[in-house]
């Protein structure tokens, strides 16, 4: 069959194209298996048993954006919009420290009420008083805002390019381009950030040749980290009512993106815990090697509604990471003990 023969492909150590690619992705409920099992080891050859964990931070859910798919998107009146100010970022921030957290994860809606010397200041005092990774999400922005940020001392950036297909990411994404996302992932690169890619799994109008794809963009683009994570919708959006991704297609993925990029930080999302939970779990037997267990300040949790129903609203970081602890330690794995930065081959 087409899988078996991508699959002997890849033990060859042999690069997989497009349609072996979508052999894999197409895989059925016995092949799968085998392909999960495959990216398992593959894992745990190139990247270990540890399981590295970054604390996010939501500190903005305003946004000036009209993503079809995200209840953050700024026609959407029913949220209540929050913004924490310097002072609670960084009591989130010691508090990551004091349980142990390597890394940070500041993430918003496209925001322009902090001004760049804010941002970059939030970013030196991070940088300064603690030493652990920053990983800025905060949208699109111009070569020499990174830049800034960068000299500042951020680590990393995550920046999803959500579909590799043009005409489905203009229809989703008003306003902007897939060409100018991907012309800021690379500024990051230049820049010398860790970057983080990914898309979502189930998008409408997605195809698995859609998704074979997006695989070959992360790869071509050399990626850091690769966010893979189901698509879930919102009921105040335009894709309200819209069948989301499926457990299975997200699993193979990610199985499929730790095939083709080895030594890539690769999480398992908080979107399929949401979709199914003990997905989490899953995709750590899938491929998958960090977690972001959630420290924004619970009372805005809530608030930052991107799809509803979200996993782990109300755990306070103590909770929440003694929850991932012991996943972690179920599966016989550990949790990673320095950054986790990406294990380049
Ligand atoms: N505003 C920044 C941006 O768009 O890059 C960062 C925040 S945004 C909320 C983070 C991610 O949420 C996006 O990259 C997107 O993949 C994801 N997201 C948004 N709506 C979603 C939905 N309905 N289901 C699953 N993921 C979603
Ligand atoms: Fe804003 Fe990001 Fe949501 Fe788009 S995905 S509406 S840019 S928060």
């Amino acid at each position: 069959s087409e899988f078996a023969k991508a699959i002997n492909k890849q033990l060859s150590g042999l690069v997989l194209e497009h349609r072996e690619i979508l052999a894999l992705l197409a895989a059925g409920p016995k092949e799968q298996q085998e392909l999960f099992a495959l990216a398992d080891a593959v894992r745990k050859r190139y990247v270990g048993d540890a399981v590295h964990l970054r604390g996010i931070i939501e500190f903005s859910n305003y946004c000036c954006r009209q993503c079809h798919y995200c209840g953050l998107r700024s026609a959407n009146k029913d949220v209540k919009r929050y913004r924490l100010g310097e002072e609670d970022i960084l009591l989130a921030v010691r508090r990551a420290v004091k349980v142990g957290l390597k890394t940070v994860v500041l993430q918003s809606g496209e925001d322009r009420f902090y001004s760049l010397e804010q941002l970059v200041r939030i970013v030196r005092l991070i940088k300064q008083s603690t030493g652990m990774a920053v990983t800025l999400s905060l949208g699109e922005r111009s070569y020499s805002d990174y830049e800034r940020l960068r000299e500042a001392g951020a680590d990393r950036y995550l920046l999803k390019q959500e579909t590799s297909d043009e005409g489905l990411f203009v229809r989703l994404r008003p306003k902007t381009t897939l060409a100018g996302r991907v012309q800021c992932l690379k500024w990051l690169k230049e820049l010398g950030f860790e970057i983080g890619s990914g898309n979502m799994v189930g998008l409408p109008g997605q195809s698995t040749g859609t998704l074979a794809r997006d695989l070959e963009l992360m790869r071509e683009l050399d990626v850091d980290m690769a966010g893979i994570g189901p698509f879930i919708a919102h009921p105040q959006t335009p894709l309200a009512g819209m069948p989301g991704g499926t457990l299975d297609m997200t699993l193979k993925t990610l199985a499929v993106a730790r095939l083709l990029m080895p030594e890539v930080n690769l999480p398992s999302t908080t979107a399929l815990e949401t979709l199914y939970p003990g997905g989490r779990k899953l995709a750590l037997q899938c491929g998958a090697n960090v977690v972001m267990p959630n420290i924004t300040p619970v009372s805005c949790r809530r608030h930052y509604s991107i799809y509803p129903n979200k996993a782990g609203i109300k755990d306070e970081p103590e909770e929440c990471l003694d929850s991932v602890k012991k996943l972690i330690a179920e599966l016989g794995r550990v949790v990673g003990t320095d950054r986790g930065d990406r294990n380049k081959k």
